[in-house]
């Protein structure tokens, strides 16, 4: 496994799409990942990429992400990049150009290039635009990172293919239906990249791929035209990919790569990642490549992917500083060919968690237990979100009561029926709970500015705190009215709160 795992490329996946650092984190987080032993960095800039010219509504550069406090301008993503050089960090950009383009067809004036009208995912093919605007992208990707030696193409995840009036029409005279629809504008694009950049080695995500017979794949020889990044997130107990996919690349493909994740693979509105999943996830690839290696020509290397959306639409998963223990916990997983309890140990000695050991629910550790520091870049990130994985477990708790069910329900308050025997034990809890999220809330503020931008903050405080927050605030308001109501009849006037 050596060969696999020490000899080759591991790559740290950085989605930008959700939650971009500020260089403040990178500063840190960069030095870090290679003193772990990452090779490289493969950066989904999505939105956050500072497009210029006719793409400049795509990006960094837009109006709206200037207003609402959006990286990055040129000169800091120019700065992110020279960050990673310094470090003798690999870059290989990934920019998607078939599926995963509501960045792009968001926007009313591509909107017209969706395969499906309504839905703002996947780009058509066959559309007059639609080459020349995904050549400008990758053209202004490509200018904007020297010295790179791959490109990633994205292309997985193409939810909705043959379908608009013009590819149904294709469909008719289309040798293999939507499996050439997708081929073909892949081979064109990879055509492109050959033609235009030849130093250029292209990357692709093979779940497309997966289900295509060998012998469509050679008819347009892709194998030498892209290199398939094979991912899979799933843990030991689901993980599958089977020997007929490895004896089927193995045949096509003289280079191949594979995708694991350290977060943002479970649930898609995560705050902490499930260090279990993740490491179980690293262990089902050691054992998968250790049965089908033999197939393989050429192993370029893993990319440890991190996503912090599950798409452009989704909420938020699990931010890149919460994530950093998972992150080393899988790469030492990685490197030792094993989970071991010893990696779990040494992870902690290295990370400052001596007195309270990672684990796998949050839930459980006690808060603020921490009598010195942490040791990796953004720390105070992951004690506030296990503050706040601990707060929205009290307050779930308090709202799924039996107190409240009984005693204090949306029906009893509308109607003033309430006991102030009962209200008087509910008003201090929710009080406290208000007050500590309140605080959690500015703790969150003071440490997230640090390493975050504006529109991710707000994003973070509305989607979490502050709907519970003003909540609490909400039913604080109804105990103190009903409170001085007292106990009525059934049906008292209703109160104006
Ligand atoms: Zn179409």
């Amino acid at each position: 496994m050596d060969t696999l795992t020490v000899g080759t490329q591991r790559l740290i996946h950085l989605d930008l799409k959700g939650a971009p650092p500020k260089l403040t984190f990178f500063e840190k987080f960069f030095p870090f990942v290679k003193d772990l032993g990452a090779t490289g960095l493969l950066i989904e800039w999505e939105d956050t990429f500072p497009f210029l010219q006719e793409l400049i509504h795509l990006g960094g550069l837009s109006n709206s992400a200037q207003t609402s406090g959006a990286p990055y301008t040129v000169e800091e993503a120019k700065q992110l990049l020279e960050l990673a050089a310094d470090c003798g960090l690999t870059v290989i950009p990934l920019i998607q150009t078939f599926g995963h383009l509501e960045y792009v067809l968001k926007h009313v004036q591509w909107r017209h290039l969706r395969e499906v009208e309504p839905y703002p995912s996947s780009m058509c093919p066959s559309h007059s635009e639609t080459m020349p605007l995904i050549r400008s992208m990758i053209k202004q990707m490509i200018a904007f990172h020297s010295n790179i030696q791959y490109i990633h193409i994205g292309a997985d995840e193409v939810w909705h293919l043959g379908l608009c009036a013009t590819c149904s029409k294709r469909l008719l005279t289309a040798k293999h239906g939507k499996v050439s629809i997708y081929l073909d504008h892949i081979t064109e694009i990879a055509q492109h990249i050959k033609e235009n950049f030849p130093h250029l080695k292209i990357i692709v995500w093979d779940d497309m791929l997966r289900n295509i017979d060998a012998h469509i794949l050679q008819e347009y020889y892709i194998g030498s035209l892209v290199e398939p990044m094979v991912w899979h997130y799933n843990n030991l107990e689901t993980f599958h990919l089977g020997a007929p996919v490895w004896d089927k690349y193995g045949a096509i493909f003289p280079n191949i790569w594979v995708a694991s994740a350290f977060k943002g693979a479970t649930s898609s509105c995560q705050v902490i990642p499930i260090h279990k999943h993740h490491v179980s996830n690293h262990e089902a690839w050691l054992s998968d490549l250790s049965l089908h290696a033999s197939k393989i020509t050429n192993f370029r290397g893993i990319a440890l992917t991190g996503w912090s959306r599950f798409d452009h639409y989704a909420t938020l998963c699990e931010l890149l500083p919460c994530s950093i223990p998972t992150l080393c916990l899988c790469l030492k997983t990685w490197f030792s060919g094993s989970s071991t309890a010893e990696i779990y140990s040494s992870v902690n000695k290295m990370l400052g968690y001596m007195d309270n050991p990672l684990q796998a629910d949050v839930t459980h550790r006690p808060l603020f237990h921490y009598p010195s520091p942490l040791n990796f870049p953004g720390w105070q990130i992951i004690v506030g979100f296990e503050w706040f994985v601990n707060v929205r477990l009290k307050y779930r708790n308090i709202i799924d009561s039996d107190q409240m069910n009984t005693w204090f329900n949306q029906w009893q308050v509308l109607n003033n029926y309430t006991n102030p025997m009962q209200i008087e034990s509910i008003l201090p809890t929710l009080t406290e709970l208000h007050t500590e999220i309140s605080s959690l809330e500015n703790f969150l503020k003071t440490h997230l500015q640090v390493y975050f931008y504006p529109h991710t903050i707000e994003e973070l405080l509305g989607t979490l705190i502050l709907p519970i927050k003003e909540h609490l605030r909400q039913l604080k308001c109804e105990c103190e009215a009903q409170m001085t109501l007292g106990c009525r009849i059934r049906g008292h006037k209703r109160l104006n709160i």
